[in-house]
């Protein structure tokens, strides 16, 4: 790896973040607070929440196996997303390389950011090789994102690639491990301590159940999360969410037991889309959603509407012609969309 102060924009090294009255005060233990211009009525709402999220970060710890010190947690994991641009890259010089199809928010960030996006075509059974994400690269790429198991594809991506990806690359490199709770395969995060490149994401928004609550998480060296940390928004978790993901931390059996129902529900449905006349194929899945070939995606994607089921139409994706997207959902969710499906 290059030496993370060449890999970092310049103005961010050298940046003197914000520092919050919150920051300032620490250790002691304090009664009366007059440092913030808060309001001392309307509690428990009135006051700032804290601006490192210690306590969800301490239960974090232990139910991730990854040290506080290594976590970051941003409003969704699209915040962590945006992160990577603008702690890495520069407008307009740098690039970064990701598979194609993958999750869209890491082109949108790039736009957004004007980086250079360099896409890689995966192969016919959705997988790619280390050896064809390093070619894509130059002097100026920072960032290689790699996602498994990928969205919309459901495949894990071979953990020999990724291994050999994350050794071999002298930049940065992204695990999007958002659907890894639905996955067999071990989760990249644990390997965080031993590779100072690589940074995972994780998500409160699928296995988690809390899309709502907007709590995303990257796993990282103590160096990377130092910069994140710096350039976030100072109060960038808000109260309600941290006291939500604390509660839901303190029991993560319902996680277990959520995650082993969508996995029946995931082989009973994929069992029987491949009955259906109109579905061609059905590819391999890691997540809680799996991707099936059909005769014709748009009308029977309309068709769904018709009946108010929402499916995702990934038609128009790269390799996924006449795909559609299936979340697993309750079992008698399942089986109106079957109901729908069989009568078409
Ligand atoms: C759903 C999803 C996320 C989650 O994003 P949040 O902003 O945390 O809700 C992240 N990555 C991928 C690949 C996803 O599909």
């Amino acid at each position: 790896m290059k030496p993370l102060e060449q890999l970092t924009r310049p103005n961010i090294w050298r940046l003197s973040p914000y520092s919050s009255a919150r920051n300032e005060y620490s250790g002691k233990v304090a009664r009366v607070f007059l440092d913030a211009n808060e309001n001392p009525y309307n509690k428990p709402f009135n006051r700032y929440p804290d601006p490192l999220q210690e306590e969800v970060k301490k239960r974090l710890s232990k139910v991730k196996g990854i040290p506080a010190e290594s976590i970051f947690l941003g409003n969704g994991s699209d915040e962590a997303i945006d992160l990577m641009y603008r702690c890495f890259c520069q407008p307009g010089i740098d690039n970064v390389v990701a598979m194609e199809p993958t999750y869209g928010m890491y082109k949108v960030c790039a736009d957004i950011n004007d980086v250079e996006y360099r896409p890689v075509l995966l192969d016919e059974n959705y997988q790619i090789t280390a050896e064809k994400l390093l070619n894509a690269c130059d002097q100026n790429t920072k960032i290689i994102w790699i996602c498994s198991p990928n969205n919309p594809t459901g495949n894990s991506i071979h953990r020999k690639e990724i291994e050999k990806v994350v050794e071999e690359f002298e930049g940065l490199v992204v695990i999007d491990e958002a659907y890894s709770d639905f996955s067999m395969q071990k989760p990249m995060r644990y390997e965080v301590a031993k590779h100072p490149n690589l940074i995972v994401f994780n998500t409160m928004s699928k296995a988690w159940g809390c899309a709502a609550i907007r709590l995303g998480m990257a796993f990282a060296s103590k160096e990377i999360i130092q910069l994140f940390n710096k350039v976030k928004y100072p109060y960038n978790i808000n109260q309600l969410t941290q006291e939500q993901a604390i509660e839901l931390l303190d029991n993560p059996y319902d996680v277990e037991k959520w995650v082993g129902m969508l996995l029946l529900e995931r082989k009973r449905l994929i069992e029987a889309f491949k009955m259906l006349p109109i579905c061609e194929k059905v590819y391999p899945t890691d997540a809680n959603f799996f991707l099936a070939k059909m005769t014709d995606a748009q009308t029977i994607y309309n068709y769904l509407v018709d009946k108010g089921i929402i499916v995702r139409n990934r038609t128009r994706v790269s390799l996924c012609l006449n795909c559609l997207r299936v979340t697993i959902g309750t079992k008698s969710e399942n089986n109106e969309l079957l109901a729908a499906l069989r009568q078409y």
